[in-house]
């Protein structure tokens, strides 16, 4: 077990305070390391150091940058093992789901690297004779990364890599819940050959040191993946600023399934969504949105399957669940469990397990309950394993119980019909949209975020992450010669 220090200017320093946390592991309550409580004075010492840094790296060559990433992806990619046993160990998540938060991060590492060569904007022509226009872009400057727990590599490096390819520096804060993944990201980059300054690592409290992050005049822009309320409270505190603000809020997604859909797929598909990574994804499928016509042999489908599942210690590759995260967590997940039991039917699950391996962590059965579209449990995100089941009429019922809900991050469908495929795509109000696949599964490549509550508009991951981290420069080049006056020397 080691005693970690802040990240800053390129060293492993002390925080002003002697005060620190623990991070421990879900599966058996065990501690992994210690981190500062940083103050805001500590996070005014990452801002200077990130300042520092800015203007060389600003005009480091962004296909340069790009080789820099590789290497850090090149790292990851040796240590996949050991990095996706950290991941399950610091987070809880089965051990083939801590390897594939790993993957997720060197895939995007090795996409934005080659976005360093393209960095597009665009070229077109003037109203005017001989001048020429074109878009150029240029980072934001000093920009904040905020992150959860659930994904404790694969968020991180998102935010990190996209941030760094076009030229900004970094002060980062990781969930307190998992900085100890975010310490071992920041190693690799120190070994990748990352110049000091360029990302800082500061650990503590979303309230201390997220919101002295939030609150720095110095700070140009915030990357934010959490849940709504801080995403709402982050929002507001950085209007005062004017400052470029990328949410990645919450979720309720609805799988849908058809009476002509492939019911062995669409099983399939909704054990992975719904109870992979303990139901704790933002994309995780929480509501199963059935056709009456298959509603009932669907239901006795998925009900045993769920009855053999395997609860247990994530890092042997026969669990098909581990632990929730922690004890808070844990009880809020059981909570929503009472309410259920409260307005719907209890169809499996619904118990903390005990005995064991269980009483060292927060060990939940996968869960479902049979209930009306309005209920809390069918409407309010969970995040742990529950799965509410709605019975539908038609298409139509379907698409408005779907969208019925505050959030808008990823829907899915199941049928053959591909007519009603594509009116799905455009009825589902969500950011993103999987046919005949479940809710999860998104690709660094193409652009990751929702409607509603789910954000505010941006998007993360594909060349979406290369607009969220630059300004876009207009430019325009005269070469006549003499002053050419736009609109006014039109007749
Ligand atoms: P939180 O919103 O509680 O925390 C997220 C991060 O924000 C943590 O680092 C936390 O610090 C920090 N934080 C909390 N409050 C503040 C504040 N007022 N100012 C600045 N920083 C703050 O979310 P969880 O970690 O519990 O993650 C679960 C949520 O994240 C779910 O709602 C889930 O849907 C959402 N999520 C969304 C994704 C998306 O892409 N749309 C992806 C993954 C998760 P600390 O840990 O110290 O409290």
């Amino acid at each position: 077990m080691k005693d970690y220090g802040l990240y800053i200017n390129g060293e492993w320093v002390d925080s002003e305070s002697s005060r620190r946390f623990e991070t421990r592991s879900p599966i058996d309550g065990r501690v992994l390391a210690t981190f500062p409580l940083a103050t805001p004075g500590d996070v005014e010492r990452a801002i200077d150091a990130a300042e520092a840094a800015f203007p060389a790296w600003k005009r480091t060559p962004a296909p340069r940058r790009g080789e820099i990433l590789l290497r850090a992806a090149q790292i990851m990619r040796a240590r996949k093992q050991e990095l996706g046993e950290l991941v399950t160990t610091e987070m809880g998540k089965v051990i083939a789901e801590g390897k594939g938060d790993v993957q997720e991060s060197i895939d995007f590492l090795e996409y934005i690297a080659g976005e360093g060569r393209r960095m597009l904007g665009e070229t077109t022509p003037s109203e005017l004779p001989n001048k020429f226009c074109m878009t150029v872009r240029q980072p934001i400057g000093v920009v904040g990364c905020i992150t959860p727990w659930n994904f404790p590599t694969a968020i991180p490096i998102w935010k990190i890599g996209a941030a760094l390819i076009t030229g900004n520096t970094i002060v980062f804060k990781p969930a307190s819940l998992t900085p100890l993944c975010v310490a071992r990201l920041v190693e690799i980059f120190e070994e990748a050959g990352l110049p000091p300054g360029v990302l800082n690592f500061v650990t503590g409290s979303g309230s201390a040191v997220g919101n002295a992050i939030v609150e720095s005049p110095r700070v140009q822009a915030i990357s934010f993946t959490g849940g709504v309320p801080a995403g709402r409270e982050i929002y507001q505190k950085a209007a005062k600023f004017l400052k470029s603000v990328e949410l990645e809020l919450g979720g309720k997604n609805p799988q849908i399934v058809m009476p002509d859909a492939n019911l062995d797929l669409a099983l399939e598909g909704v054990l992975f969504g719904a109870f992979g990574t303990a139901g704790q994804r933002c994309t995780a499928t929480s509501r199963l949105i059935l056709h009456q016509d298959i509603y009932d042999k669907f239901l006795g489908m998925l009900v045993d399957r769920v009855e053999k599942f395997k609860v247990g210690n994530p890092l042997d590759p026969e669990t098909d669940m581990g632990p929730v995260v922690d004890q808070a967590a844990g009880e809020g997940i059981m909570s929503y469990i009472e309410i259920g039991k409260g307005e719907a039917k209890l169809r499996f699950g619904g118990e903390r397990l005990t005995g064991g391996l269980y009483d060292q962590g927060f060990y939940i059965q996968p869960t479902i309950f049979e209930t009306e579209h309005g209920t809390r449990i069918s409407c309010e995100e969970i995040f742990g394993p529950v799965l509410s089941v709605i019975k539908v009429g038609s298409y139509e019922e379907a698409i408005e119980v779907a969208n019925d809900v505050e959030y808008g991050l990823s829907s899915s469908i199941y049928t053959r019909d591909v007519n009603l495929a594509f009116r799905a795509i455009d009825d589902l109000v969500t950011g993103i949209t999987y046919i005949n696949a479940p809710t999860i599964g998104a690709e660094v490549h193409l652009p990751f975020g929702g409607t509603k509550n789910t954000g505010n508009g941006g998007r993360e991951a594909g060349t979406a992450a290369i607009d969220e981290f630059t300004e876009i420069k207009t430019v325009f080049v005269d070469y006549s010669n003499r002053l050419q006056k736009a609109q006014i020397e039109h007749d």
